[in-house]
């Protein structure tokens, strides 16, 4: 089964944090006040952060698995 994961667009994040306040993960971050990042190993692709984002700058993306180690 693919994995999702957030996907925040650099030219539409206003960098106001909303999404690092949702994420029950702690898997985004705003990168020295300029833009979101996501940490693929934490994001589970739950979509809060996108639901959240006031400029609607989060997409939720498949990512393809590398291998199998039986923890998917
Ligand atoms: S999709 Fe969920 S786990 Fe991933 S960054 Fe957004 S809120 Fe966090
Ligand atoms: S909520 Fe949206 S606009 Fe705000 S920091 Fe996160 S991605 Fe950027």
């Amino acid at each position: 089964m693919a994995k999702r994961r957030a996907n925040p667009r650099r030219r539409d994040c206003v960098a106001c944090g909303v999404c690092v306040l949702q994420c029950p993960n702690g898997a985004i971050h705003v990168h020295r006040g300029c833009y979101a990042v996501v940490d693929e190993q934490l994001c589970m692709g739950c979509g809060l952060c996108g639901q959240a984002c006031p400029a609607d700058a989060i997409d939720l993306m498949d990512v393809k698995q590398e291998g199998n180690n039986g923890n998917n």
